[in-house]
This record gives structure tokens, C-alpha cells and sequence, in this order.
């Protein structure tokens, strides 16, 4: 028996028919460029962490457990002078007590801003949870309580920048610049690294001393740059996401200019404390390992996304990024138009999982939408989004957000399992299929 019949029977005593593993072996195929390009930025920012960590000289005894008040901790210390490098920081701020990215976001702008200073977002409405910490939904400590104001510019119908409202929208007021780099859930466009360096220089050239800021969720290691090579004062995100490698159980991190990262230090511990205490518990060789394997895991994660996007394509299904189009984060949309595919698809993701495979997703009317969602995640890490998930609002047009995967053979069974439901149910067209 030739190698790929072995490995479709292995896929079969896992619940993938013939008809569907073929199909996606031909969408696979298609794929070997990009793969190989994919694999290139992969290879070089492998190079990047293990510079870093090696001019760090990160040594065993840097994974030692501290307790109490952390004071001296190599550790950690060495961690951020790592995190620093890497992204080509000043400094970084990298520590479990930073509990998800919401708060390491929330930690940058209630740390840099001061009452009377404006927050502008030049890349219209931000994540979600972001809302609350500015004020826009009112809520305990947001930045409108403490009388900073704010300012945004939405972007033009095509999704592109609209730098005319930018510089209107920059006042004497404006202090720093918030900077989305992912679309999250919404429907725009990324931001790939280069556009964020165009709007960096804009705002700077209007008002050089505004901070820009930017929200690196989903985006670490997509490209072979980061945001603050291209002029970015400080960069922001969460290690249960890409920097994380899958390992991190918990955490969040800041690098970029020394005295941002300092304001957030000092607003994180205490005024006068700042980076000095803080106690990396058992966690810190997670951290380390999961930022030398980041590279490999968004690897990973990025052939799930392109995957998904060109099988559901090629079966008319919406999805965003398209097939062919460029990367600059790791979450793929699939737009099914029907509740019962949308249900299915996550359903697929849940059964491919190593953790809780034997558990159905249904759709549940969770705390703060409008509408039920559905969630998929069998994750090692609790909402750990860098694992294979995928979830969304059960409304219409019916959009999952699907991201993740720690190695892509797992993500592309994954993908199999979803469409596998969807074929089950005949909720697919059979004769693209087949
Ligand atoms: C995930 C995410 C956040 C918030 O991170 P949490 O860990 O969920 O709090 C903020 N911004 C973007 C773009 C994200 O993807």
C-alpha cells in the first residue's frame, strides 16, 4: 500500500471519508508556493529568537522558580531583555500578572495617558473589549472616568486609511495613537506591517510627540517585521495568542520605548516599584519555550488559516481573507449563510480536538452579545486561541472566525473534521466535492 493510502485509511479510522480527504489533498496541492514562502518567514524568525535569546544569554538557571516578591529575578529580567531584542524594543515588560491582552492594553493606556490627554484609534472602531477600558461603553476605571477623551477615524468604504480624517482628527489633545493591527472580528482589512510604518510616519509627521501604539494581537511572526521596526513606540499583546507558542499558560507583553514600557511597569506593581518585583512562579520556562517555538506554531496556525480559506472558497463559500491574498494575521472568516453549516463547521473543529473531542459545541447566549454564539476549542490552555478554535455570533450572514493550531497537521485535520460535518449533513454542494 502506497504512503497515501495509509494515511487516508488513518484519516478514515478517524472519521474523514475518501471523498472529503481527497478534495482537500487537491486543495493542498495547490498550495506548495505559499507553503514554501510561508515556511521562509517561519525559518527566518526562528533565527530572530534564537538571536535574541543567545545575546540574552539565557542560561538554566533562568528557569528557576522565584516567590514572594521576585526581587532579583534572572529570570524574568532576562525574559524581557529577550522580548526586547526580538521585537527590537528598548525594553519589554513580559509577566504572568498580566492576566490576557485586554488588560496588557488596558495596562499600556491607563499607564501612558494622563487626564486631559485623547486617545485616537485612526483605525476605526477597536476590539471589542477595548470598549470598556476607553469608556465607549461606560464602565468602572475606564479611561473616561479619569477624564481622557477620545477620538476616532473610521476607515474609507474600501477598507483603506482615511488620512485626511486622521489629520483633522489630531489636536493639541492627541497623546497617543492606537493602532489595530489585526481586523479581530470585524470585517476590515489587516493592517500589514508596512501600512502600520505609512501611518506611524503620517501621524508623527503631523504631531511627532503622539505614542503610537499598537494592539500586535494575532499578528507576532506572520511577517519576518514587527511593528516597531517600522517606527511603532510600543507594541502590545497577549501570550495565550502567537507569542505564546502554545506553551505560555497565562501572560501578556509590552516592549517598545523604554519610558512606556517603564509608565506600564509602574502602573502594573506600584509607583516607585515598578519592574523590580514580580515573581515569575513556576512559569517562566513556558514562556521561553513557547517564544522559541512561536515561529513554528503561527507557521502552523498560517497553513490552517490559507488552508481553510481555499477549500471553503473553492466550495462558494465567503471567506476573508481570500484564497490568495497576503497574510498579516492569523484568523480566517468563513461566511456559511446558514446557522446549520456555521453550527457544523465548529462542530468539526470541536471533534478534531486533542482535549474534549467528545464533547458537541452548541450555540449559547453568552454574557455581553446580542445574539447566541457558538465556540469550538478543545485547547490544552483554557481560550487559548492559538490552539485550533473557532467560534462566532449565530446571526446573520453567519460569519465563524476560526484561528489557531499548533502544528498545521493537526489544523489541517481540523479542517477535515469541518467539512466533513458539513458533507455528512449535506450542507455542501456534493458535486464540487466529489
Ligand atoms: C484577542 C485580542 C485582544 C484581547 O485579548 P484577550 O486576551 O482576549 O483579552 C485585543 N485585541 C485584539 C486584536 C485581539 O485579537
Amino acid at each position: 500500500m502506497n504512503h497515501n493510502a495509509r494515511l487516508q485509511q488513518q484519516y478514515e479510522s478517524l472519521g474523514v471519508c475518501k471523498e472529503v480527504y481527497d478534495f482537500g489533498v487537491r486543495i493542498e496541492e495547490g498550495l506548495k508556493e505559499r507553503f514554501a514562502a510561508l515556511d521562509q518567514t517561519a525559518e527566518f524568525n526562528q533565527a530572530k529568537v534564537l538571536r535574541a535569546m543567545q545575546e540574552a544569554r539565557v542560561s538554566a538557571e533562568c528557569f528557576q522558580a522565584t516567590s514572594g516578591y521576585g526581587y532579583n529575578d534572572l529570570g524574568r529580567d532576562t525574559l524581557e531583555a529577550v522580548y526586547a531584542k526580538c521585537f527590537r524594543g528598548e525594553d519589554a515588560l513580559v509577566r504572568p500578572q498580566i492576566t490576557c491582552g485586554t488588560h496588557a492594553l488596558a495596562l499600556a493606556l491607563l499607564s501612558n495617558l494622563r487626564p486631559g490627554d485623547e486617545l485616537l484609534s485612526p483605525v476605526g472602531k477597536p476590539y471589542d473589549t477595548l470598549e470598556e477600558v476607553i469608556g465607549i461603553r461606560p464602565s468602572k476605571g475606564s479611561l473616561a472616568e479619569y477624564r481622557i477623551s477620545y477620538r476616532q477615524v473610521d476607515l474609507l468604504a474600501d477598507g483603506s486609511l482615511d488620512y485626511e480624517g486622521i489629520r483633522q482628527a489630531i489636536n493639541e489633545k492627541t497623546k497617543l495613537a492606537t493602532i489595530q493591527r489585526s481586523k479581530g472580528y470585524a470585517s476590515r482589512p489587516t493592517l500589514s506591517v508596512a501600512q502600520i510604518g505609512e501611518l506611524v510616519a503620517f501621524i508623527k509627521r503631523i504631531k511627532p510627540d503622539v505614542i503610537c501604539m499598537v494592539d500586535n494581537c494575532y499578528g507576532e511572526f506572520v511577517e519576518d517585521k514587527e511593528p516597531l521596526e517600522v517606527g511603532a513606540d510600543l507594541i502590545v499583546g497577549s501570550l495565550i495568542k502567537n507569542p505564546g507558542g502554545g506553551l505560555a499558560p497565562i501572560g501578556g507583553y509590552l516592549a517598545g520605548k523604554k519610558e512606556c514600557v517603564e509608565h506600564a511597569a509602574y502602573r502594573l506593581t506600584s509607583p516607585g516599584l515598578g519592574k523590580e518585583v514580580g515573581a515569575s512562579l513556576g512559569v517562566i520556562q513556558s514562556f521561553y519555550q513557547g517564544l522559541f517555538l512561536a515561529p513554528s506554531v503561527v507557521n502552523g496556525a498560517l497553513k490552517g488559516a490559507i488552508f481553510a480559506a481555499n477549500l471553503y472558497e473553492s466550495l462558494g463559500f465567503d471567506v476573508l481573507p481570500n484564497g490568495s491574498e497576503s497574510r498579516h494575521d492569523i484568523i480566517q472568516a468563513v461566511t456559511f449563510r446558514d446557522p446549520r453549516a456555521m453550527t457544523a463547521f465548529c462542530q468539526g473543529i470541536q471533534a478534531a480536538a486533542p482535549v474534549d473531542a467528545y464533547v458537541t459545541p452548541e450555540p449559547w447566549a453568552m454574557p455581553g452579545y446580542d445574539s447566541d454564539v457558538i465556540m469550538a476549542a478543545g485547547a490544552f490552555v483554557q481560550g487559548s486561541s492559538i490552539e485550533l478554535s473557532a467560534d462566532g455570533p449565530l446571526k446573520p450572514p453567519y460569519t465563524a472566525f476560526f484561528q489557531g493550531g499548533l502544528t498545521w497537521h493537526h489544523a489541517k485535520f481540523g479542517i477535515f473534521m469541518s467539512l466533513q460535518k458539513l458533507y455528512e449533513q449535506n450542507l455542501v454542494n456534493r458535486d464540487l466535492i466529489c
